[in-house]
């Protein structure tokens, strides 16, 4: 029997993808899990990630006219209680805070104090539409206060059951945009304005491409009057929403008395949204890329865009390596990628080359370059890029340098090009039920499926049969007659379902 092809990763995608993707997870060294339930450990290499995600979204919201602040970790109860659908939404899974003392419980352990109850218990913000919103409601007099667009970067507190890491964790980062507006067709712009940002960033940045739309009523955000998503198609052709955009209407002002003296100076309540995406986008972003050696970065989310790997046996060669590997290295590092400079590192640990190149190669680094005494008497650079199969090539010096920007860029589009094939080729239009239920029956493959339907208790019953969703209707559907798959009604535009995570 051939021997099958050894990789870094088992199992590989094929064999196991939930335990290929935890195992990613570990090799790459991006994050642990904790000891505390559904909460994880983002280690250096998967912070520098999320830190890399940060920078270049909080650039995008700054140069759309947006400002960070900071609002408190706690939630008053009563503040939540106010909106009705967003209490229900989100009350099953809140952590609650009830005393603020410990006291010895007289068996040698500790109690919260009795004496230390809390009047009113505070929330571990889930979401903080209700604390921003009352501060709104403070700082908004007249449309002369008007726009107001912040956006906070935090962690929040989600008491989800089922967890993953990264995909959906118990506590997780985030950022949380809330804006307020004098009208709604202002508020409407500023939330599909914010879905197009992430959608830019999702392809731009990432290398993901993403479906725009619009979330049918049951997967809204709760006390949202639209909920707008992008939605990602990973290698197992489940479908992931990496950030949602949420016109609140007056919903939010209405329950935070968000109120403003109009231009004819009458007294009105104002429009509101909030957009947010997490750490969730780490995991999209491996799932989307990733190969059975184990993480594969597009370039301008790399920590390190090139390592160096010097190559010698003694101190002697090692004396020769190393300052030409430095010299390289400032080099490098002084070129332009996607408006920054190279991040550019040496290891020069004392591990074996083989171990060495491995790890760098398990953590995704795009390209590798590896320096010995002869490709030095050759004043040449041997380059290995992660995103393609193959040993890599030996490559004049100078040519190395003056191209590694274009080598990077290559690298970002080939990324993005092999995502978007891999969707297109999970992509169908389905028009019979009879098909939908052998494209999404147990073993089947699945993918995006296009369907006309419309909202209907039919529908969710055999959709949860099947184990499938509802991922949106995209903004860019074209207006066509159809019928529902589900019920035989007739329809205007097509849906997006998948299997989703
Ligand atoms: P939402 O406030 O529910 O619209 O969620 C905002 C963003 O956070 C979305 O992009 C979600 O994908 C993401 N998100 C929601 N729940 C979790 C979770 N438990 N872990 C990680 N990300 C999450």
């Amino acid at each position: 029997m051939p021997k099958a092809p050894k990789t870094a990763i088992t199992p590989t995608r094929a064999e196991n993808y939930p335990e290929w993707y935890q195992q990613v997870v570990k090799a790459a060294d991006l994050a642990e899990n904790s000891d505390v339930r559904g909460c994880m450990v983002i280690k250096p290499w998967g912070y520098a990630i999320w830190e890399n995600i940060q920078r270049q979204l909080d650039a995008m919201f700054k140069a759309t006219g947006h400002e960070n602040a900071y609002f408190p970790l706690f939630i008053p109860m009563s503040f939540l209680e106010k909106e009705a659908e967003h209490v229900e939404g989100f009350a099953k899974e809140c952590a609650v805070v009830t005393h603020h003392r410990l006291e010895p419980d007289g068996q040698g352990g500790l109690q919260p104090a009795p004496s230390a109850k809390l009047e009113e218990p505070l929330i571990v913000r889930p979401t903080s539409e209700t604390i921003i919103g009352a501060t709104f409601a403070r700082w908004v007099q007249s449309y002369r206060d008007l726009p107001i667009l912040i956006n906070q970067w935090a962690n929040v507190v989600r008491w989800e059951l089922r967890t993953r890491m990264f995909l959906r964790t118990t506590e997780f980062l985030w950022q949380e945009g809330h804006t307020v507006h004098a009208s709604e067709d202002e508020a409407l712009a500023e939330t599909r304005q914010m879905l197009e940002v992430y959608a830019e960033f999702a392809e731009g940045v990432m290398a993901m491409p993403v479906i725009k739309g619009e979330k049918t009523a049951g997967e809204r955000f709760p006390g949202a009057v639209a909920t707008y998503s992008i939605e990602a198609l990973m290698q197992d052709r489940k479908a992931l929403q990496a950030g949602t955009s949420h016109f609140l209407g007056q919903n939010f002002a209405k329950a935070q008395e968000i109120k403003f003296q109009n231009v004819d100076g009458e007294l009105q309540f104002a429009w509101t949204t909030s957009w947010g995406v997490s750490t969730r986008l780490v995991g999209g972003l491996i799932m989307t890329h990733s190969d059975d050696d184990g993480l594969v970065l597009p370039p301008k989310l790399a920590p390190a865009q090139v390592v160096i790997l010097p190559v010698y046996r003694n101190d002697e060669e090692r004396a020769n390596v190393m300052p030409y590997c430095e010299t390289l290295k400032e080099e490098l590092a002084s070129q332009q990628y996607a408006f920054e400079t190279v991040r550019v590192r040496i290891d020069d640990r004392d591990l074996r080359g083989g171990d060495k190149r491995w790890q760098w190669i398990k953590r995704g680094v795009p390209l590798i370059m590896e320096i010995g005494p002869r490709d030095i008497a050759d004043d040449k650079v041997f380059v290995k890029r992660r995103d393609i199969e193959g040993k890599g090539e030996a490559i004049p010096r100078d040519e190395v340098v003056g191209t590694v920007a274009n080598r990077l860029a290559e690298i970002q589009q080939a990324l993005f090009d092999r995502a978007v094939a891999l969707r297109n080729e999970a992509t169908v239009e389905i028009d019979s039920l009879e098909e939908f239920e052998e494209y999404f029956a147990e073993r089947a493959p699945g993918g995006l499926a296009h369907c006309h339907f419309v909202d209907s208790p039919t529908m969710e019953a055999k959709l949860k049969e099947l184990k499938c969703t509802v991922r949106c209707v995209p903004l860019d559907a074209q207006t066509e007659s159809g019928k529902c798959i589900f019920t035989g009604e007739a329809s205007e535009r097509r849906g997006v379902f998948a299997r989703a995570y």
